[in-house]
């Protein structure tokens, strides 16, 4: 791999397409990562990682079948480029980037790892845009040509956030062992060395360059953690340890054990071990005072970016109602609602993240940043409503579900015959096509695909009090007490005061189509 994104861009002359040339892209990368107490000797054909490598894919892919929904016109090189690189210039983009979301989830039926670079990208370019404006240095001129050098190349960027963090109660300076967070540990003429660990990086080996960021608000004291580089994946110095999934040696044991082989995620922890970031590729050392900033932008684009878990609860749906057919029960009033439930809940989700993206405002870079509240709401709906959606699933799949015999006993030639016959649904559907649905369930629910449907709902993007502060900070329940104060007749608020108090969220609620941004 080339160490500059300017050699990167023109050893790519004209950027990576589809999905196979992404695959071969990624091929004989030297990357150190452990899998199972082994180094990896190629990823990408390794049977665990290579289904997420496929789910990657299909980005490249979906952008080849459907260029409206997965590729942009891009203002930095006039061509059209994969969406996942684009930069939102207007409330439609970010409306465009939630529906290729949901596309994504019911094409894989997991995490399809792209997002976190997107919305890295995005919030960076209003950051970087308001670190110059306040100190006068260049980080602006030189992400963008990053950004420009991605965009070419046609890359996948793997946003790297989450530090391992310590002791939570403690800020970076603070802890016992200084490399609980990322860190600067010396600077040359040329750039900084970093030191310390990102845990759960999704898609982090499926990806050509990273971007470190910092995870939390910063003091005067933790100076050195307010970095945010880009280094290509294999940049010397840096180790990968894979994430183990649930039920991930399924991927080696035949495709029906595995419920969905084709697609699944993909998490590692990242050591970074004095890893060098030359300067221009940093976007911001030292300016703490930002820090804050980034976090909240970047979660406010990635909390609507679970928009994503729609589409993949758009397939739980499809199986539960498929088993419930093979069963012969689809006609029963309770399994009928119980789809409606599961529907409802999955829209509820989609309907949040498409509001806040349609509820965007315009940065003073020019970015478009969708609504923060909505924002909130949509991810902490999906802390909750994809397991119940998984519950209503296993409910209609049954117990056979989580009991039935493996693919050997299915293939088997003396007991093969007896399972066929035992596990038949109804008489007219085959017997493999009942099992194969229920694992597929199985997959989402409990096995490789729970960690994207499910535990990554729970955490990515920020456990579920993060969103409950923003949705706090956000709840104007002086301007609410005004209101009912008022209608209630007591003094002294009056109808008056409270039309003149349209700020903040409600300054963006009202704002009608005439008065853009
Ligand atoms: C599948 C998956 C994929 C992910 N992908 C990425 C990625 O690509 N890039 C990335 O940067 N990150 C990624 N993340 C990380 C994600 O953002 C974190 O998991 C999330 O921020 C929570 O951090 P944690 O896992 O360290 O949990 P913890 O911080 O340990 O939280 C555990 C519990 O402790 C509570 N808690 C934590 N700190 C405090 C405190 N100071 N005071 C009170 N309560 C506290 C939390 O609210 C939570 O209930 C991913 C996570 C998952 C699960
Ligand atoms: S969890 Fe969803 S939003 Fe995040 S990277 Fe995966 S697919 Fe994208």
């Amino acid at each position: 791999m080339a160490t500059s994104a300017r050699e990167a861009q023109q050893g790519a002359a004209q950027g990576i397409r589809t999905g196979t040339e992404y695959i071969d892209s990624l091929r004989g990368r030297k990357l150190k990562v452990y899998l199972f107490g082994e180094l990896v000797d190629e990823p990408v054909d390794h049977p665990v990682i290579r289904p997420s490598v496929n789910a990657v894919a299909e980005t490249y892919d979906l952008a080849q079948r459907n260029p409206e929904l997965g590729t942009a016109l891009s203002p930095y090189t006039g061509t059209r480029i994969n969406r996942f690189l684009h930069i939102a210039t207007s409330a439609d983009d970010l409306v465009n980037q939630n529906k290729m979301q949901r596309r994504m989830g019911q094409l894989t039926g997991t995490c399809f790892q792209r997002c976190v670079g997107m919305d890295a990208f995005n919030s960076l370019h209003s950051v970087t845009f308001e670190i110059d404006e306040q100190h006068g240095t260049g980080y602006h001129q030189r992400f963008l040509d990053f950004v420009r050098d991605m965009q070419l190349a046609g890359y996948v960027i793997g946003g790297a956030m989450t530090d391992v963090k310590g002791d939570r109660s403690k800020a970076p300076h603070q802890q016992a062992d200084p490399d609980m967070f990322v860190h600067v540990t010396r600077r040359t003429e040329a750039g900084v060395y970093i030191t310390g660990a990102k845990a759960h990086q999704t898609g982090c080996l499926n990806s050509h360059w990273l971007i470190v960021m910092p995870t939390m608000r910063l003091g005067e004291a933790d100076k050195d953690y307010a970095i945010v580089g880009a280094l290509p994946v294999d940049a010397d110095g840096i180790t990968y340890i894979y994430g183990r999934q649930s039920c991930d040696t399924r991927s080696m044991d035949g495709d029906l054990d595995a419920g969905n082989a084709k697609f699944a995620g993909q998490e590692a922890m990242i050591i970074f071990d004095d890893v060098f970031i030359p300067n221009e590729l940093i976007f911001m050392d030292g300016e703490h005072d930002y820090a804050a900033m980034l976090v909240e932008r970047f979660t406010c684009y990635h909390r609507r970016s679970y928009v994503c878990k729609s589409g993949v609860g758009d397939v739980l749906i499809g199986a539960a109602a498929t088993v419930a057919d093979y069963n012969g029960v689809d006609k029963a009033s309770h399994i009928r609602d119980k789809l409606v439930e599961m529907t409802h809940l999955n829209e509820t989700i989609y309907s949040t993240g498409i509001a806040s993206s349609y509820q965007a405002s315009e940065m003073k870079s020019g970015v478009y940043l969708n609504d923060d509240m909505i924002a909130n709401v949509c991810k902490h709906h999906v802390t909750k409503m994809p397991y119940e959606i998984g519950r209503l699933a296993q409910d209609l799949a049954g117990g056979l579900m989580v009991t039935m015999p493996s693919q050997k006993e299915f293939e088997h030639p003396e007991i093969g015959d007896l399972i066929r016959k035992y596990l038949q649904g109804r008489p007219e559907i085959a017997t493999e096509d009942r099992m194969r649905i229920m694992r597929l369930i199985e997959n989402m629910t409990l096995g490789r695909n729970a960690v994207g449907y499910l535990t990554e709902s729970m955490h990515g993007a920020g456990s579920p009090q993060a969103q409950r502060i923003q949705i706090a900070r956000q709840a104007q329940l002086g301007f609410k007490k005004a209101l009912a104060k008022t209608l209630a007749g007591i003094a002294p608020d009056t109808a008056d005061e409270i039309a003149g108090d349209l700020a903040d969220y409600m300054g963006r609620v009202f704002q009608t189509s005439g008065e853009a941004d």
